[in-house]
């Protein structure tokens, strides 16, 4: 069966199956509706190529070339509802756009989202995902994402999808007040920390061990 060309609420990429996705998130403990209504309306199948569609909603990472992967549905969840913390998003930055995604999910969460992504070749792919759903306040930047995006800043939210050995000075600096950073930090092990921004300062927590591809310096 050709799953893409199903017809709605039946094939293996329906709203339906999209439905329960986000059933299964929820019972595993994601408690942000908005997330979990943004994740409900974004077409994940639509991200990976035809060939893995039909796997595009189980909780799994998939491949999307250039040895990079998409992000399992529960660490989108989890990380995009760490950053958010319930607020309304003005502006929101995320660090490794890969195939568009998560950017996708962002832009339903934010006013105005950006995502920096270091492989040209990706940022082209995500590009070609991400037009034929019209997304007007997503704007994708090739570039390295250690710098941040000074032009845009400061930000309500940052999500990184890839994982650095430290946490890069620039994306806390780029924090708007009260403004949170969601980022996979370590080498071989690596945890999930959320930095919150406030007039004294940095308050950091850390949520669960986490298995992201690693942040590397410089555009690809
Ligand atoms: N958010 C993506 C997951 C992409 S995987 C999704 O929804 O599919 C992580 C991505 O981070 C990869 O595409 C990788 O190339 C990118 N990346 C790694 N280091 C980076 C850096 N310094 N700046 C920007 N992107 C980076």
């Amino acid at each position: 069966m050709n799953a893409r060309a199903a017809p709605p609420g039946i094939g293996m990429t329906s709203q339906r199956t999209r439905e329960r996705m986000v059933a299964r998130l929820r019972a595993g403990g994601i408690a942000d509706e908005a997330v979990l209504a943004a994740m409900a309306s974004v077409p994940r199948h639509a991200f990976v190529d035809a060939a893995l569609a039909s796997r595009a909603y189980e909780d799994t990472a998939l491949p999307i070339g250039f040895e990079q992967t998409i992000s399992r549905p529960y660490v989108v969840a989890r990380m995009l509802a760490a950053a958010r913390a319930g607020r309304a998003l003005g502006r929101a930055l995320e660090v490794g756009t890969g195939c568009g995604y998560q950017a996708a999910v962002l832009a339903r969460l934010a006013a105005e989202a950006f995502s920096i992504e270091r492989i040209g070749a990706l940022a082209e792919k995500a590009r070609a995902n991400l037009r034929p759903l019209r997304i007007a306040n997503l704007r994708l930047v090739h570039g390295d994402g250690f710098r941040g995006l000074p032009e845009a800043a400061p930000f309500d939210a940052i999500v990184v999808a890839a994982a650095p050995r430290e946490v890069p000075r620039a994306l806390l600096e780029q924090l708007a007040p009260g403004g949170r950073l969601a980022i996979p930090v370590g080498d071989e092990e690596q945890e999930l920390r959320v930095f919150e921004r406030s007039a004294r300062g940095f308050s950091e927590h850390r949520l669960d061990p986490v298995r992201f591809v690693p942040m590397r310096v410089g555009k690809g």
